[in-house]
């Protein structure tokens, strides 16, 4: 007899995990399934708290924050290998694990590892390690299966010195000169993380441009800091061949002609949904997906199939785990007839590059795009207190406000901290605050923080000429 729940979800990355936990906690029986031995999904294992944790321990080990103060070639360790990078992830993902195991323990939420395909609208067959095939039915299904990396055919992955995005959290050692291909979020992270290590860092590009959701002005200090770093940046160009040689060493031709000799080469060109025929079965049931295997949602997160939710990664942007937790409460919810006020418009992005970028709200070309005029206000945090005493060259913080009502729009981060100030502009923005609240409150003094007033006042200072 096939086992029937009120809520399937399939995954248990941050979208599964809170979906399946604020199922339960509407008193609905609930199945997670997951098809690793472990639960997490990328997110625990090879995306979010690997790559974060790699990159507090790169910027520990390299002195990188004290180099401000303590000249370029300021260290904490000499020769920093790869088991002084590995050495703190393995009890921070073990930590992590643990912690969810138990919330959804707490909650009541099943847990079954098994691969899940859809049988027909209302039944999926998991398949467990061993082979075996067990049919579950539920009301209510949330695809929550995330992506993996995009592996193009004519590279010669070799786990190794040619790699992609997933498998660089276990290099065996860390390369002299490493090529990343691909100027997106994953990609930044990476080369600047690796850079912080002062090694040679290559970034290839195929497009002219790099973050193309981001503000402009912020791209622009960024790139400034890179190349100010000497990562060298190569828009605008596209590997043609790739091959490696006896000594290990891979020689990458670029369709310029130009061509680069380093150790290793680290592809983060895309990731694609998990919802091939094999991953999923989705055909059975008529769910669509585009041509990166992303699956098209309503904005209650429901396929074109009402009881078939998906959300996570697998739905496209933002692809964030803070933003596929809050989808998947919010599918929950509105699965069972609960009412949920989710602002995703008021969705933070992080980017956890050396420095940070962060923002919230509306950009410039936004503003433009609904003809809403608006003036900038811009603090740089070298001209902090607080940016002084730490030793800070670069970081920018820029508001934009409306000219009419003088509410706050948007803000954009670079620099320091980014990724944790961008919430005190998201909580004005929520509150409907305006340019005053910046001016008349007191902020903490030196702080980072202060950079919004500064902003505020600079803002005001274009609006009253
Ligand atoms: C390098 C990197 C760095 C990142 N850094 C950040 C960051 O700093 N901040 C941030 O907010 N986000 C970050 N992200 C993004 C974040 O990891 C994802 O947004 C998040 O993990 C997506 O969650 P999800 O719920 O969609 O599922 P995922 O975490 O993708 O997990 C999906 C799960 O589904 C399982 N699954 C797939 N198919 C099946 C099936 N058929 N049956 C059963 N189980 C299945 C998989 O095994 C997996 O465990 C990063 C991502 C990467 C790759």
């Amino acid at each position: 007899m096939t086992t029937h729940y009120d809520f399937i979800a399939i995954g248990s990355g941050p979208a599964g995990k809170r979906a399946s936990i604020q199922a339960a906690k509407l008193g609905k029986s609930v199945l997670l399934i997951e098809k690793n031995p472990v639960v997490g999904g990328v997110s625990v294992h090879t995306g979010t708290i690997p790559s974060k944790t790699l990159r507090e321990t790169v910027l520990f080990l390299s002195g990188w924050r004290q180099r401000g103060i303590y000249g370029r070639s300021y260290k904490v360790k000499e020769n920093i290998t790869a088991e002084d990078l590995t050495q703190r992830l393995q009890s921070t993902l073990s930590h992590e694990v643990e912690i969810i195991q138990h919330q959804l323990m707490r909650n009541n939420v099943e847990i079954l590892h098994g691969h899940a395909r859809f049988k027909d609208e209302h039944t999926l067959t998991v398949e467990d390690s061993e082979g075996t095939m067990v049919d579950y039915s539920a009301d209510n299904f949330l695809i929550c299966v995330g992506t993996k990396t995009r592996r193009p055919e004519n590279i010669p992955f070799n786990g190794d010195s040619i790699i992609d995005s997933d498998e660089i959290i276990n290099m065996r050692r860390i390369p002299k000169k490493l090529l990343v291909v691909g100027g997106g979020v994953i990609g930044m992270e990476y080369a600047t993380i690796f850079k912080a290590l002062d090694i040679e860092v290559t970034i290839l590009e195929s497009n002219d441009y790099i973050l193309s959701f981001v503000d402009r002005e912020i791209v622009e200090e960024f790139i400034h800091h890179l190349r100010d770093c000497n990562i060298s940046l190569r828009f605008a160009d596209e590997l043609k061949s790739i091959e490696t040689r006896d000594d290990g060493k891979v020689i990458c031709r670029l369709k310029s002609g130009k061509s680069l000799l380093v150790d290793t080469v680290m592809f983060a060109a895309g990731r694609q949904g998990v919802t091939g025929p094999d991953d999923l079965a989705l055909e059975t049931v008529g769910v669509e997906t585009d041509h990166r295997g992303r699956i098209t949602v309503n904005e209650n997160y429901q396929t074109n199939i009402p009881h078939i939710y998906a959300a996570g990664d697998v739905i496209g942007f933002p692809s964030l785990a803070s933003t596929s937790l809050e989808q998947g409460r919010a599918a929950a919810c509105h699965a069972f007839g609960t009412e949920v006020h989710s602002q995703p418009e008021l969705f933070p992005y992080g980017i956890f590059s050396v420095p940070e970028i962060s923002m919230v709200g509306l950009t410039e070309k936004e503003c433009n795009e609904k003809g809403i005029s608006y003036e900038i206000g811009i603090a740089l945090f070298r001209e902090t207190a607080r940016g002084q005493i730490i030793g800070l060259r670069e970081g920018m913080l820029k508001m934009l406000f409306s000219i009419e009502t003088q509410k706050l729009l948007g803000v954009h981060i670079v620099g320091e901290g980014a990724t944790e100030l961008v919430h005190i502009g998201q909580a004005v923005i929520a509150l409907g605050g305006t340019l005053d609240y910046f001016v008349q409150t007191v902020f903490n003094y030196p702080t980072l923080a202060e950079a919004y007033k500064v902003a505020a006042l600079d803002a005001y200072n274009r609006m009253n000429f």
